[in-house]
């Protein structure tokens, strides 16, 4: 099986495609030069000016036309995304599907879910949904925070019914009663802070949080690349520390200190960020910084053999060669054992622990579950004790909780790696499954309406009914479809494990970071973000990046 899959990096699939373009450019050339010699017509003589400037005319009034037409779609489209139309009220007849969480898997569901079909209610202590893919690029000034946020709000108000958005985190679900209670935690708060409502339906799609395996300093001196605000805390401590190294009179063994950037964690989030400091570095702070540029130094620590075990062994050489190029040091089979004010507590291959001097330190070293999906797990003893998350069926209904809760995301443990990709299949799976228990529901309704009926039309209805509520009730097993792993390496250069035919597709270089982008802009949910973040992209290659610290 492994044999036969195809393994080609894709510098050699690029470096093939130039020598096959000019061919072809050169043939076209040669037909048209020597076909009216052949044919023993004399040389064509040029078209008169009128019919110059009348092609000119045609050509100019098709551009305009098309652009017109873009910009036209353009419009319509941006102002149906602004002005969501009327929508129909809660139903009390409808049951009441309660949401946690406003992520990938919560966010999935919400934009396929058919709201007409129930009361739903979202519960998120944030009030947008966050593209995680794109965080690391916020943390360096590629991107601007709004660019990669899309409100809540911007969905619900587009579904058939109306959704209520509740901005609190849930902190207490009652299975036996099938309630939920959520706490408003935000900085200002009404009167009623905390409340508890039933549920139907409860789909439980809170995500993880950053594991620190309690490792001494890590919540103190550490940044983390998980949220929007970890990625402004990093931006902002980073340029303090080259601010602070360029304060007059520091020793050399300061600045030293101040641009030693540590990333701990060789999985897509530490490397993707290494990356991006390095394009950050060169393509900006050179120019700013000239006299510290030379002085910045990123270590990226691994406790693994290797970075990326996800990926191909090809990718994960060719990255690291370009970490090499780039200057970018891979600690591999390096612990992190504590993180210091100013240092960072290593342990080495070798086992000696060394005490290395830094100015910033971002922790990417993977999520654990949180504790309220730990206190929820707590009510099903016997049936969740899997520490790596919530255990459900093939229907992603969670084990012990019959058909009321169903859990997604980075709160499970299933056989898929706690990605994106596998979040919103799962949410999208899950809005199929509410359809089809929605149907359910209303024959389940029908046929308790046609029981106190003798009449032979009832009778033949019940029947028909209970066949089809047969079917009803067989719920399809989700099913994952691996569309491949992306990541970018920095130097404008991305790797690719790509499914291909009954294969594999290795691919890395800067024709991968162009599909990179691409893949990444037409994944994102809203026209509004797909032009903010292609026109932060824009500006970046106009104007670079912004070294203000706010
Ligand atoms: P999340 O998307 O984390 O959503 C959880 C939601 O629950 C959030 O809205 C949160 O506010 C909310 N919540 C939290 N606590 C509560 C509570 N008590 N009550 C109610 N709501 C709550 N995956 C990929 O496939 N490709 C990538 O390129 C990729 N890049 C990544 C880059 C970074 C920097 C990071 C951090 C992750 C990346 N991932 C990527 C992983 C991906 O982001 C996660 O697997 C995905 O977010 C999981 O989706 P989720 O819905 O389970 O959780
Ligand atoms: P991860 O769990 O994939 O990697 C964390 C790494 O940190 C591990 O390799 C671990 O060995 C290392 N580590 C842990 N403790 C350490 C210590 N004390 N010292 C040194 N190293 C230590 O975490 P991640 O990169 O944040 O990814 C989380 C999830 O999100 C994964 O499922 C990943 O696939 C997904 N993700 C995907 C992409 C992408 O596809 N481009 C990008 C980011 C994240």
């Amino acid at each position: 099986m492994q044999a036969s899959r195809v393994r080609v990096l894709g510098r050699s699939l690029v470096a093939s495609r130039p020598s096959v373009v000019p061919r072809l450019v050169l043939q076209a050339s040669r037909f048209a030069s020597t076909t009216p010699a052949a044919e023993g017509a004399s040389a064509p003589r040029p078209p008169p000016k009128s019919s110059l400037w009348k092609r000119f005319l045609q050509l100019t009034g098709g551009v305009t036309l098309v652009t017109l037409a873009g910009g036209a779609t353009f419009y319509y489209f941006a102002q149906r995304d602004k002005e969501p139309g009327t929508q129909l009220p809660h139903d009390p007849s409808k049951k009441t599907l309660v949401i946690c969480g406003s992520g990938w898997g919560a966010t999935s569901l919400l934009n396929s879910l058919d709201t007409a079909d129930y009361n739903v209610i979202v519960v998120s202590p944030k009030n947008y949904f966050l593209f995680t893919p794109l965080l690391p690029s916020v943390a360096v000034g590629t991107l601007s925070p709004r660019s990669i946020l899309q409100p809540t709000r911007y969905v619900t108000r587009h579904k058939k019914r109306q959704v209520t958005v509740i901005e609190a985190s849930a902190t207490d679900v009652d299975p036996a009663k099938k309630t939920i209670t959520f706490a408003d935690t935000s900085e200002i708060q009404g009167e009623v802070s905390t409340t508890t409502i039933p549920y139907d339906y409860l789909v439980w799609a809170v995500g993880a949080e950053v594991q620190t395996f309690n490792i001494p300093g890590v919540r103190e001196h550490a940044c983390f690349m998980k949220e929007l605000e970890d990625a402004e805390k990093m931006q902002r401590q980073f340029l303090d520390c080259m601010e602070s190294a360029a304060f007059p009179g520091q020793s050399s063994e300061e600045v030293k200190r101040l641009l030693h950037m540590v990333v701990v964690g060789g999985g897509p989030t530490g490397i993707e960020l290494s990356g991006e400091l390095h394009d950050f570095l060169e393509e900006d702070l050179r120019s700013w910084y000239p006299e510290l540029a030379e002085s910045v130094r990123i270590t990226l620590v691994e406790a693994l053999p290797s970075v990326l075990p996800m990926f191909s062994k090809q990718l994960i050489d060719y990255t690291e060669s370009t970490f090499k190029e780039a200057k970018i040091d891979i600690l591999t089979k390096t612990m992190v054992k504590e993180i210091k004010e100013k240092s960072v507590v290593l342990q080495m291959p070798d086992k000696s622990i060394v005490d290395v001097p830094c100015g910033l330190v971002v922790w990417a070293a993977g999520n654990t579950l949180r504790k309220v999906t730990r206190d929820l797990m707590s009510k099903f003893p016997s049936l969740q004790a899997n520490r790596r998350g919530i255990t459900v069926d093939e229907c992603m209904r969670m084990a012990g909780a019959s058909d009321g809760i169903f859990a997604i995301g980075d709160c499970t443990a299933t056989s898929y790696a706690p990605t994106a990709q596998v979040a919103s299949q799962e949410g999208a799976y899950l809005a199929r499954v509410f359809a089809q228990l929605a149907r359910r529901d209303e024959a389940v309704a029908r046929i308790q309406e046609l029981e106190a009926s003798a009449e032979p039309e009832a009778k033949a209805e019940r029947d028909s009914l209970a066949k089809r509520l047969a079917k009803l009730e067989k719920i399809r097993p989700f099913k994952y479809s691996h569309q491949g792993s992306l990541a970018y390496i920095g130097s404008d250069k991305a790797i690719a494990d790509l499914p291909f035919f009954n294969g594999n597709l290795a691919t890395g270089g800067v024709a991968t970071f162009l599909f990179w982008r691409s893949a990444y802009l037409s994944t994102l949910f809203s026209l509004r973000n797909r032009t903010l973040v292609a026109t932060d992209w824009m500006k970046v290659k106009l104007f670079g990046r912004d070294v203000s610290r706010e």
